[in-house]
């Protein structure tokens, strides 16, 4: 491959875009690589197209080598798959919805789960065909609530998801960790620095999942890390350690105070601390939130209060892993629920209200909290879990910190932000049974299909390679994903374009992937700034010392330059590669 800058189709940009706020998005446009049709909805351009498709090249390579087998589905889809699933209707907002000439229901598949179990069913039906792995590389379309920061969330991406069918669960397994393997492989080859992370499966309902996850200051994703015992797990799927219930005997009883104007934590702590004396903080409260939740597709909606201990917030994203399908929005009808008195609830009358009380699971058995009394302006201290009210269960929806307990090792874990670049999870039966997918086993009895679903973010990929690999002059690609290996650049009134075109010529022999500066009437300066822009791994100047025979080899990682000969230039750039 030969590119030369004076016919590729390429303008850069002196200035960052007024729209973006990441290092990767800013670059990616200023180097001409992508650009904004609408928002979340991008271009490629010729040395962005090269990228992406290196990106896809290595994920196909190893999804290949693990076995996989490479199928296209449409991106236009009928509605029956997503019926029989019930995700027409849980996708909500989320989907692209329209409609054809004759009035029938489409969508552009945001995740393809339901076409994938349907083409295994139709074509296979013995326990000899399976296990079966098939991936594809394809354009999804979700409506995200927030596209952001070019492609990093768009709104129709690239995407590798591939799906595993079992016969049963160790096969499942099997599976899975030849996924995990696959994916550590490609995320190695790509340059990525990422963290592979515990997860939940949410609405998907299935059980072992984790996310590959690429920290940087820019991500979306919350994530803990145990720096003891390599622990890490996003932040819907922490653990928090229960303490050790404590005994009830002899504990003071629970006691009614007046606590006039107290509906936040803040004023009560306060209050209690000035009149009552109690030198009490916000953690030794017991906040107690009311929500309304409800099920996708049902009419069915019930009340649920979750405590937290009071110097924490119910996370919302938390709170819905732990529910899902379950939908919660914060309860405000407090009219309708006599017995719920806003700013002042405890959690003593809910079994006799019948609703149902979650807690965090710090609240055990013994421990003694300062409530809400059930009464405008009044609270009451003392009310000792397992004595003054019986929760029916916990609950992990009270926000992760920094210096929290690790599940695992009972050290401080540290909390930091990514960009999920993988997800693998173990689905189950979920679409099996919704498909009916069995496989007549040796016995001639039905045994019901195990399956696991997998996805590399392709596009988004790219952007996070340039998230991490950047500096202040521009972009630093790992050589497996550059557009080219090397980027020569001509300069100067002599004849040094000829001699930087016959360079590149005899490194595409090579087999070398070659950009080349031969535009003739642009500064040496101009020329300089694009190919750090550009960054490409490795950029050769023939400039001035074309007259002693010598060139500038310059390393765009290190930043290091040395002269070489000429007659050695060739040589040593493939020795590179
Ligand atoms: P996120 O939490 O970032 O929205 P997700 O959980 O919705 O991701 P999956 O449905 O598991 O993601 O999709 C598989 C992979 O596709 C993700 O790991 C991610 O790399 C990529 N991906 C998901 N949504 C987008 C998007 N809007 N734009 C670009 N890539 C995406
Ligand atoms: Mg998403």
């Amino acid at each position: 491959m030969l590119l030369r800058m004076s016919s590729l189709f390429l303008r850069t940009l002196r200035d960052d875009p007024a729209d973006a706020e990441v290092p990767s998005h800013k670059l990616l446009v200023r180097a001409g690589y992508v650009r904004r049709v609408a928002p979340g909805i991008y271009s490629w351009l010729p040395l962005g197209k090269i990228v992406l498709e290196n990106v896809a090249r290595v994920v196909r390579e190893e999804m290949n080598r693990m076995g996989g087998q490479e199928v296209l589905f449409p991106a236009l889809l009928p509605r029956e798959y997503y019926e029989a699933t019930g995700r027409w209707t849980e996708y909500g907002d989320n989907i692209f919805r329209l409609k054809d000439r004759k009035g029938g229901d489409y969508l552009l598949g945001p995740t393809h789960e339901e076409l994938f179990t349907d083409m295994v069913k139709s074509e296979y039906s013995s326990y000899k065909d399976f296990p079966v792995t098939l991936y594809q590389i394809q354009t999804k379309y979700r409506d995200e609530a927030r596209p952001r920061a070019g492609i990093l969330r768009g709104r129709e991406f690239v995407m590798k998801d591939s799906y595993s069918f079992d016969l049963d669960d160790d096969g499942l397994k099997r599976s899975y960790e030849q996924h995990r393997e696959a994916y550590i492989k490609i995320f190695d080859r790509l340059g990525l620095r990422y963290k592979i992370v515990f997860a939940t499966s949410g609405a998907m309902g299935g059980s072992a999942s984790e996310e590959f996850l690429a920290p940087t200051p820019t991500g979306e994703d919350t994530f803990v890390n145990c720096h003891t015992c390599g622990y890490a797990a996003n932040a819907e799927a922490v653990t928090t350690p229960a303490p050790a219930a404590r005994a009830i005997e002899g504990l003071p009883a629970q006691q009614v105070l007046d606590t006039p104007g107290t509906p936040t934590i803040e004023t009560l702590v306060d209050f209690l601390n000035t009149n009552n004396g109690l030198g009490i903080t916000a953690a030794d409260t017991l906040k107690n939130v009311v929500f309304k939740v409800t099920y996708p597709g049902s009419d069915k909606a019930e009340l649920l209060v979750v405590g937290v201990p009071g110097d924490r917030e119910v996370d919302a994203k938390r709170l819905e892993a732990a529910l899902a399908p379950g939908e919660a929005a914060i309860f405000e009808e407090f009219h309708k629920q006599p017995g719920l008195v806003k700013g002042y609830i405890g959690p003593q009358v809910l079994k006799d209200l019948g609703i149902r009380y979650l807690v965090d699971p710090r609240v055990v058995t013994g421990t003694a909290w300062v409530t809400g009394a059930n009464e405008a302006g009044k609270h009451a201290v003392n009310v000792v879990a397992g004595r003054d009210f019986h929760p029916d269960g916990t609950i992990e929806a009270a926000e992760v910190r920094a210096g929290d307990t690790c599940p695992r090792c009972g050290s401080e874990l540290s909390l930091d932000r990514g960009i999920e670049i993988g997800h693998i999870f173990q689905l189950g039966r979920k679409y099996a049974d919704a498909a009916s997918l069995d496989a007549l086993g040796p016995d001639g009895k039905p045994v019901r299909i195990t399956m696991g679903s997998y996805g590399v973010g392709v596009s988004r990929s790219v952007a996070v390679i340039a998230e991490q690999w950047h500096d202040e002059l521009g972009l630093v690609w790992p050589r497996e994903v550059a557009p080219a290996d090397v980027h020569i650049v001509g300069t100067g009134k002599d004849n040094q374009i000829e001699v930087a075109l016959q360079l590149a010529t005899e490194l595409e022999a090579r087999g070398l992937r070659v950009l080349v500066d031969d535009r003739p009437s642009v500064s040496p300066g101009v020329k300089f700034k694009d190919a750090e822009l550009l960054g490409l791994p490795t950029i050769l100047v023939i400039g001035r010392g074309l007259a002693q025979g010598v060139a500038e080899l310059r390393d765009r990682v290190t930043g290091e330059k040395q002269e070489i000969p000429i007659a050695e230039a060739v040589e040593r750039i493939a020795a590179l590669v």
